[in-house]
């Protein structure tokens, strides 16, 4: 199996785990199989060829998608990532994660995804405006701010949208800032959009910690990932007072049991681009780092981290997916047996997705809030999230593990929504 393969397999396992989880909570909720059949498939894909030209003066043609997954609750939703292992099969099955994660922490979204296959580390910024103005030369036709907003996503940010937004307001002849989300504050972009998924993971980490018995103040965290998620992670723990023990990332990690000086190696990174070379720990490796001695462990990077190889030795108590499918079904289950507490990447990090709304609103308003009016809200929307789906895990899951209510919870609202527009 080459390397492609491998990846195309791990999306296969990904998408099938999701797949049976639907299944299981159409059947065990009782719901009409019509509701499975309506979420195992897209609305659309659209796949397209982008022609851009590189600064070499040479034209080359990337492979871009936009999926849009179901909208029986709002307009499709949903990032662009512009990354080198992007596939048909990874953007419907994120798109549907997104179904899933719109429902759950109730905004009026469906859920969508797009993406360029493409190398961004090698691109000029030249080269990205222009690929990124490709795709909505491209795919434009199919957004809306009633129909279909993509947000930013892996290697996309807020730079990347402004051009997206100005392109779509061009080929449209009017201002439309409501089509995409995560633009800059200056270009009708909302304040906190920037943390807020990982603001939304402390909130829910502080709620689970609770559940646990675990006293947020005392505990030790370690966190996988030092980016957009991980590193506003750290920082945000460290102003609440927590002890953050570890973070790692593709360079290595770093470990200090008294606790890191998180403002030093934030600077640190943001001056070096990497952990690497911070001086104010044990330096560590990324396998160390899932089993490090802690109490809360925050995977925020990739997917598959916690498998069947490592899960065993995971010392943690309780677990937060901050990214998105950091756990193998088969590392979940090591970890039900062990009775740690796993919070799943549709909750947890769904902060972003809760001020994406937020800014859409706000667009729609043309009045903008400030930073505490929007952290209020998005607390009271993870709070009651959090606990919504641990009654609904009680009450209607027989007690289930978290991602069984989540999922639950979640279907259940597409369902009553399928049901009042009279698809099923
Ligand atoms: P990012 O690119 O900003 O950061 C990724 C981090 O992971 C970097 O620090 C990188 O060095 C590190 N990393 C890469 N390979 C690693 C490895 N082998 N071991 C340890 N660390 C490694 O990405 P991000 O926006 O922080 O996203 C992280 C995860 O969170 C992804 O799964 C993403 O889908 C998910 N997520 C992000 C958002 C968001 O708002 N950014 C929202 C929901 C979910």
């Amino acid at each position: 199996m080459d390397t492609n393969e491998r990846k195309e397999k791990k999306t296969e396992d990904s998408f099938g785990a999701v797949d049976s989880l639907i299944r299981e909570s159409v059947e065990r909720l009782n719901l009409s199989p019509a509701v499975y059949e309506h979420l195992r498939k897209p609305v659309r894909h659209v796949e397209v060829s982008i022609p851009v030209k590189m600064d070499s003066g040479k034209v080359e043609l990337f492979t871009g998608y936009r999926t849009q997954h179901n909208n029986v609750l709002g307009p499709f939703k949903g990032g662009i990532r512009f990354h080198p292992a992007v596939t048909a099969e990874k953007v419907k099955a994120l798109a549907l994660l997104m179904t899933l994660k719109c429902s759950l922490i109730g905004v009026p979204f469906g859920g969508g995804k797009g993406g360029v296959a493409c190398n961004p580390l090698s691109m000029s910024a030249q080269e990205k405006e222009r690929l990124s103005r490709g795709y909505i030369r491209a795919l434009g036709f199919l957004l809306g701010p009633n129909v279909d907003v993509p947000a930013p996503d892996l290697f996309t940010d807020a730079q990347v949208m402004a051009w997206m937004v100005d392109e779509y307001n061009c080929l449209a002849q009017k201002q439309v800032p409501g089509v995409l989300t995560g633009k800059p504050v200056g270009l009708g972009g909302s304040a906190g959009r920037v943390d807020a998924t990982s603001r939304g993971c402390a909130y829910i980490t502080r709620d689970a910690a609770e559940l646990c018995g675990i006293s947020l103040q005392e505990a030790r965290i370690a966190i996988q990932g030092c980016g957009n998620v991980g590193g506003h992670a750290a920082r945000i723990f460290d102003e609440l007072g927590c002890k953050v023990i570890a973070i790692s990332d593709i360079s290595g990690g770093i470990y200090n049991p008294r606790g890191l000086d998180i403002p030093a190696l934030l600077e640190h990174v943001s001056k070096r681009g990497l952990i690497e070379g911070f001086s104010g720990g044990e330096k560590i490796d990324n396998d160390d780092l899932i089993t490090i001695d802690c109490d809360i462990l925050i995977p925020a990077a990739l997917e598959n981290q916690i498998t069947a190889q490592n899960a065993a030795e995971i010392k943690a108590s309780l677990v937060i997916e901050a990214a998105n499918g950091p756990t193998t079904p088969e590392g979940e289950q090591i970890l039900k047996e062990k009775n740690i507490l796993l919070v799943p990447d549709i909750l947890a990090n769904s902060g972003g997705v809760a001020v994406s709304y937020f800014e859409w609103v706000q667009n729609n308003q043309g009045y903008y809030w400030d930073m505490d009016t929007v952290n209020r809200r998005l607390e009271k929307m993870m709070v009651e999230a959090f606990r919504a789906v641990h009654r609904f895990g009680r009450e209607k899951c027989g007690g289930a593990n978290m991602r069984t209510a989540a999922y639950g919870y979640a279907v259940q609202r597409l369902a009553e929504a399928m049901c009042y527009r009279g698809w099923l």
